[in-house]
């Protein structure tokens, strides 16, 4: 079959490679019908995560058709069009069972890798190296999922392909950053980062009661999405300075709650911003953690800190003492895919939410290595390119 591979830093290339094949009685192969771009892969293909190797087929968010499944997948069968959560749960061990989805004691193959690294191993997820379990992702023509019964979700009627491709990830991620607010009913919630991620943790702000969202990012068109589709407020941080406006826009309080949709890649203007970038070119710090140390700031006193950017390694210069002094709670997290996607299905049928607007580019495969630079670079407009195998 064709898949999208890393072959190094900044180099994909599309390659044969050997089709899927069962290899538990658990597992079932997708036909993957659509497959998005995450801004999660960009840290993979900017050679931020380590543990990838050549030929490592890339690729998380997806839906597709059954076409194959084991003797112990009793609840899809051949044929079902089915959308499948990012992260690999085994649905059996204490953290499954708590709805953690994302924290699966069985869902790494190589857990021993991320055990060295954060001392414990977070799940497995579908094209995120080695770290992550080392499984076949999702921009490719075929794809096996461990777990089947857990990870894939029978798409409801009426639910197209294009909407239902988003709830694999990037809804669950943007939900999971509203639900981890506790918003209470007219609280104000600001969200660092309009990309697909960003939108929908809009959007969900306000499905969990939310009175107002203020989002922030520097691309016009991405702002102008999140007040056409999310109805948010929206701020250019290259425009006016971040933490006066909120200040201005809230009363003096700062929001309630602060969504970090950005993660280890964050730009700012001025100086720190080199600083950083200097740093993590020199592997003296792995991440560049503006949103963070803006967020602390802003944030009001008592207020809430979401992260569902990703962060890999290590940081400097946290505000930890204004953080602590102001009593803020940190919640962070891969989502948990699995306890989310049913009710995001239910609002995608209803029509409460549909994502499909985050496709702005639908591409072959072949187009991969363009696509990823297009979307690393926002150029054209795009927010997610997806691509039709
Ligand atoms: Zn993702
Ligand atoms: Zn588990």
């Amino acid at each position: 079959m064709k898949a999208l591979c890393w072959v190094g830093t900044n180099h994909l290339n599309v390659e044969r490679v050997p089709d899927p094949e069962i290899l538990n009685p658990k597992d079932a192969i997708v036909r993957v019908i659509l497959s998005s771009v995450c801004g999660s892969d960009l840290h993979l293909i900017d050679g931020y995560v380590p543990t990838m190797r050549e030929g490592d087929i890339i690729g998380h968010e997806f839906m597709g058709e059954v076409v194959e499944v084991g003797p112990e997948v009793k609840k899809l069968k051949r044929g079902d069009r089915v959308v499948v959560a990012s992260v690999i749960g085994c649905g059996g061990c204490w953290f499954c069972d708590h709805g953690d989805w994302s924290l699966c004691d069985n869902g790494n193959a190589h857990a021993s890798i991320a055990e060295k690294a954060y001392g414990y191993s977070p799940a497995g997820i579908f094209g995120y190296s080695h770290a992550f379990g080392g499984y076949a992702g999702s921009h490719a023509e075929y794809i096996r999922v461990p777990f089947a019964d857990n990870g894939m979700f029978k798409i409801p009627e009426g639910v197209s392909d294009e909407s239902a491709v988003f709830v694999s990830d990037g809804f669950p991620t943007g939900f999971m950053a509203a639900d981890m607010c506790n918003i209470q009913p007219g609280d104000i919630v600001a969200v660092w980062g309009a990309g697909g991620v960003g939108q929908m943790a809009i959007r969900s702000a306000y499905l969990l009661g939310a009175s107002r969202v203020i989002a922030i990012d520097r691309f016009p068109e991405r702002l102008s999405m999140a007040r056409l589709h999310g109805k948010a407020e929206t701020l250019n941080y290259e425009e006016v300075n971040i933490l006066e406006a909120l200040k201005e826009m809230t009363g003096g309080r700062g929001p309630d709650h602060c969504i970090d949709a950005v993660g280890q890649e964050a730009d700012t203007p001025g100086a720190l911003h080199y600083y950083d970038l200097v740093k993590q070119q020199l592997k003296l710090e792995t991440d560049r953690p503006h949103v963070l140390r803006q967020a602390i700031l802003a944030c009001r006193k008592g207020g809430t800190l979401s992260i569902v950017g990703v962060y890999g390694g290590y940081i400097d210069k946290l505000p930890m003492g204004a953080a602590m002094n102001k009593a803020l709670t940190f919640r962070m997290g891969q989502m948990h895919a699995q306890k989310y996607i049913p009710r995001l299905l239910e609002y995608v049928q209803r029509g409460e939410v549909d994502p499909a607007y985050l496709l702005t580019h639908r591409w072959p495969l072949e187009r991969g290595q363009e696509g990823y630079q297009m979307f690393k670079h926002k150029t054209d407009e795009c927010m997610r390119v997806v691509f039709a195998p």
